[in-house]
């Protein structure tokens, strides 16, 4: 499957069609997690102990992932246990139950789970009562058997997401141990010899007792990814928008330091200056200016010169912007100005629009120059914006 039960199915409403889903391929484990009767962990509980387990799981690459939840009606299934009794989770020894009763509850099996190879699922039943029998503190309790092995894994009301992460943790590290043999030693070297599936480091997620920053170490993370449990999945994180980026470029300051016009002439420049924006793949855009009597100073252009809604084709697609210009004699033969050309790719802080410049100008607002020649030194300031972008939703993290 490519998302949890309650991960969207649809962008937000003021997305614009079309839309893409956003995936990445990323290692997952899935589970099927039924709510047994008098059990108190709905949807939402579910979801929470869910997200707090993959929290811990992300360290290690895994992704934990619900692909069906469902309240069961009362069991009819024959056993020891007396499975519709509110007290159920008080009747389940975890290090001693009898085969007759895991194979009692394994019976439950995976009813309405999504398609697939159902031993690469893993059943989550929540049961009514806090404790488990003999363990005043157990709250979940994981169960293997058959080739390859099916997994069975119990919350309690009281069981959290490091609970879940811990039984995980036992389903994860079941591995082939020879011919038709499986086993779930703790692959960690800190394992405890006398109760080889749990750790001896308090601060390990295999520890008994689950500490609020459990780790995971390397050895674990090596078995576990290694681990059947364990399948690529084409997991989807969110939406974006298909629509293309519009830019905005304003031409703010015409900046010129000196001027510098013919013999027999004041130096007052008769200039026709042109502002040219494109992007690589669309039509470009130019204003004329024009002055004849340009001294040096500062020239506001900023409401006259503004380009709106250049549209970017692709991701590669380049914005220019580039000023040219010539001084009218009437002496000599026109002379051009140095001429400024300034090019910016996506990658460059989406097309320089993010970027700041010196100065501490507003974000977006670049300089160009002085650039010389024998008449002139100038500078041009201009600002460029994003008028509209495609819009992104993310509701996962993927790790
Ligand atoms: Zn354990």
């Amino acid at each position: 499957m490519d998302r949890n039960i309650w991960d969207e199915k649809t962008p937000p409403p003021d997305f614009s069609e079309p839309f893409a889903e956003l995936r990445k391929d990323a290692m997952t484990v899935e589970l099927c997690v039924y709510s047994l009767q008098g059990s108190k962990k709905g949807l939402e509980q579910v979801r929470t102990v869910a997200q707090d387990a993959g929290r811990i799981w992300c360290q290690a690459g895994v992704n934990v992932q619900v692909v069906h939840w469902e309240a069961l009606p009362p069991l009819n299934i024959a056993g020891p246990l007396t499975l519709n009794s509110t007290d159920l989770a008080r009747q389940i020894p975890c290090d001693s139950l009898s085969d007759a009763a895991r194979s009692q509850l394994m019976a439950i099996g995976k009813p309405n789970a999504p398609a697939g190879d159902p031993t690469r699922l893993v059943p989550v039943y929540c049961i009514p009562g806090n404790n488990l029998q003999n363990a005043p503190s157990a709250s979940g309790c994981h169960r293997h058997v058959n080739n390859p092995p099916d997994h069975m894994i119990l919350l309690t009301d009281s069981a959290d997401g490091r609970v879940l992460a811990h039984e995980l943790g036992h389903a994860l590290f079941t591995r082939s141990a020879g011919p038709s043999s499986w086993m779930n030693e703790d692959p960690d070297p800190g394992r405890n010899d006398n109760f080889p599936i749990h750790n001896t480091n308090p601060q390990n997620l295999m520890y008994p007792s689950v500490s609020v920053n459990a780790r995971i170490s390397p050895e674990q993370v090596t078995v576990a990814k290694e681990s059947r449990l364990v399948t690529r999945q084409p997991l989807v994180y969110g939406f974006r928008e298909e629509k293309r980026f519009k830019l905005g470029v304003n031409i703010k300051t015409l900046h010129v330091d000196s001027v510098s016009d013919e013999n027999f002439s004041d130096n007052a420049l008769e200039s026709t200056w042109t502002f040219t924006v494109a992007t690589s793949k669309t039509k470009e855009s130019s204003k004329v200016f024009a002055n004849s009597r340009l001294t040096p100073g500062e020239y506001d252009l900023s409401r006259d010169y503004d380009f709106p809604l250049l549209e970017v084709e692709s991701e590669e697609d380049k914005l220019t912007i580039a000023v040219t210009g010539w001084d009218w004699d009437f002496w000599s033969p026109d002379d051009d100005v140095p001429s400024i050309r300034a090019e910016w790719s996506k990658d460059e802080g989406l097309w320089g629009s993010r970027l700041g410049s010196t100065s501490g100008a507003p974000t977006g607002q670049h300089k160009e120059g002085p650039v010389e020649n024998s008449e002139i030194k100038y500078s041009v300031t201009y600002a460029i914006r994003v008028d509209d972008a495609p819009s992104e939703h993310i509701f996962r993290e993927i790790c």
